[in-house]
């Protein structure tokens, strides 16, 4: 098991309502969260205000993206000062619906990331394989230039949580096998040492995501290099909190 403090994001996505995520927000405030883990919830960002007013001070907040620079004519983006004004700590960035729907690239992420970064948020920065890729046993190569593309615009890692998430176990019920996600997260961790420094590899912590649930989150969070969870349609769910404590 990981010496690392284990980390749990819930990734709302566009997802709920005020009332819906109220009831969720109290959920979470009410229930007996293990206290070693830490907690932050992925808002949309026109909940971001509501999300950090209502939930408890131990929680944190993430906005789901962010742009680049921190202000000017970029209609319908937002700043990470605007994220810090509202009082919110993290953002989630490279999202594997930012790459692939939205059709981010390295570049622009590794911008993003460097911006966030200077501004003071905390990011958690998603890489992952899409399933041709995986079967065409490439996993690595796409896996470690997404990271690199981080890496490079990256100076104070302990502000940085690495988020694996396979494209086809997003969203699908697919989870990735314990073995899988242990096997990639090790891989990264040797691309860490090798490529960053031993120091960062050590502490960083690499979390999984993609289809993470109540019933999996216990073997996978019990893998040497799995240091906590990135979870989307579950974190909408009381058993995100089963999530949460997953190594109580
Ligand atoms: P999922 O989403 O848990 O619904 O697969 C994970 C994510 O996209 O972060």
């Amino acid at each position: 098991m990981s010496p690392r403090r284990f980390f749990v994001g819930g990734n709302w996505k566009m997802n709920g309502d005020k009332k819906s995520l109220g009831d969720l927000i109290n959920t979470l405030n009410t229930a007996q969260l293990h206290p070693d883990t830490e907690v932050v919830c992925g808002a949309p960002a026109i909940y971001l205000d509501f999300a950090r007013s209502n939930l408890d001070a131990s929680i944190g907040v993430a906005a789901q993206n962010c742009y680049k620079v921190s202000k000017g004519a970029f209609t319908g983006e937002i700043s990470p000062a605007m994220i810090k004004d509202c009082g919110v700590e993290w953002v989630i960035l490279g999202h594997s619906e930012r790459r692939h729907v939205f059709g981010e690239n390295d570049e622009l992420i590794g911008q993003k990331v460097a911006h966030a970064l200077e501004s003071g948020l905390g990011v958690i920065a998603c890489i992952g394989e899409k399933l041709d890729e995986r079967e065409a046993g490439i996993t690595e190569k796409v896996v470690f230039a997404q990271t690199q593309a981080i890496a490079d615009n990256v100076k104070d890692w302990s502000k940085v949580v690495l988020a694996y998430e396979p494209v086809w176990a997003i969203g699908t019920g697919k989870t990735a096998s314990p073995q899988q996600a242990q096997e990639v997260h090790d891989k990264l961790r040797q691309w860490m040492k090798a490529n960053v420094s031993e120091e960062v590899a050590d502490s960083v912590r690499i979390i999984y995501g993609g289809s993470v649930t109540g019933g999996t989150c216990k073997e996978l969070g019990s893998q040497d290099d799995v240091d906590g969870f990135l979870v989307g349609g579950a974190s909408l769910k009381p058993e995100f909190v089963d999530i949460i404590n997953a190594r109580a």
